[in-house]
């Protein structure tokens, strides 16, 4: 187990990193350690994904809970092969377009792993991400490297090393600081070891590019649902309240965007009327309806963009405890494209506080 002490933090340069200190992190994770590290997603929380005693380190410091499973991050499609013992062709298919990249693969076997990667169940979940510096560490390592998000287990997600820090400081050896991390949404989870492909999870590989390699794809219903009750999802991460900022958030979710904010503004009115003090979740298309009225309004990018929202959303959600407002009011976005994936995050930092408009 990691003993608590001083987490330190070196920054990398993602164009040219330094081959010095990408081995001794590597070291470090090969041995044992947890390490911190960009992705083009968000931060990832890695450990030695052979080494279950390593493994059980990153739910201790995440405080995560033991039946939610870890993706493995492998350098690249071939060292595959020496995880699972059969790699089926869809596989290729899909790495040739989607990797490196932001989709994970739920696959029959991985029994190599410890239960406690799996979840005890009978498929592992493995990507190869799309960044130099994890890249480079996982090669470094030459270890398959089990990496869930760098914080604090239901917190929103980390795209900076500042926020590995602000969840995981003395818990952790090390966090390599390559800034902020571009997509800013997790992977895709594809469940590709039954008949019919399924999406567990949406993230940064969008549905109509799946389908262009796949033909129709299932979204599992856990995916629209704001937390599972009592049910067991495919996904065993999607039964728990994620994502979630301190104050409550209230997701104001429909089609018609003006009756949205017409919404809001009642809602706001009334919270404010008694004495809380009100965060808004918005877009640049509709922030400045909330001008003048006393509100913490965070902008979080464009509607008509959901890259760009899906790139500040967590940030955006964390800076609203700095603010330290009572209550958020958040505006939906249309589930298209990226905004699956930030629909999805939204509905789940709600809790099931969904107002359907
Ligand atoms: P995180 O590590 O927090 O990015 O979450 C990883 C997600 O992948 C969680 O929602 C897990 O439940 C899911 N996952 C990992 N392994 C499996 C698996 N073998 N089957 C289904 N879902 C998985
Ligand atoms: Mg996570």
């Amino acid at each position: 187990m990691e003993k608590a002490r001083k987490t330190r933090h070196l920054v990398v340069d993602p164009r040219q990193p330094d081959v010095a200190l990408i081995k001794e992190a590597g070291a470090i994770l090969r041995e044992g350690g947890l390490v911190a590290f960009p992705t083009e997603t968000v931060y990832g929380l890695g450990a030695n994904a052979l080494d279950a005693r390593a493994v059980t380190g990153i739910f201790e410091a995440k405080g995560r809970p033991a039946d939610n499973p870890l993706i493995v991050h492998i350098d690249s499609l071939r060292t595959l092969g020496r995880y699972v013992y059969k790699v089926p062709p869809v596989v290729s298919r899909l790495a040739s377009r989607f990797w490196p990249g932001p989709l994970t693969l739920v696959l029959r076997g991985g029994h190599v792993f410890h239960p406690v990667v799996t979840g005890g169940l009978d498929t592992v979940a493995v990507r190869v991400p799309a960044h130099p510096v994890a890249l480079e560490l996982i090669r470094a390592a030459g270890v398959p490297v089990a990496a869930p998000s760098a914080n604090v287990s239901g917190r929103p997600s980390p795209t900076t090393a500042a926020h590995v820090l602000e969840d995981l400081s003395g818990k952790i050896a090390l966090v390599l600081d390559g800034g902020p991390s571009g997509l800013g949404v997790e992977s895709t989870v594809l469940d590709i070891s039954g008949d019919c492909p399924v999406i567990l999870r949406p993230g940064g590989t969008i549905l109509r590019d799946l389908e262009e390699v796949l033909g129709p794809v299932e979204v599992d219903p856990a995916v629209n649902a704001s937390a599972v009750d009592g049910g067991c999802p495919r996904s065993p991460g999607m039964k728990y309240a994620h994502y979630a900022p301190r104050a409550t958030l209230i997701l104001f979710d429909g089609h018609d965007q003006r009756r949205v904010v017409a919404a809001v503004l009642a809602e706001a009115r009334r919270f404010a009327a008694g004495g809380h003090k009100v965060g808004i979740f918005t877009y640049s298309e509709t922030a400045s309806l909330y001008d003048g009225k006393g509100y913490s309004v965070i902008v979080a990018g464009q509607r008509s963009e959901p890259g760009t929202v899906a790139a500040l959303l967590y940030e955006s959600l964390r800076r609203f405890d700095c603010l330290d407002v009572d209550v958020i009011l958040a505006e939906g976005m249309t589930p298209d494209g990226l905004g699956m994936a930030v629909m999805n995050r939204l509905r789940r930092a709600s809790g099931g506080h969904v107002v359907t408009i």
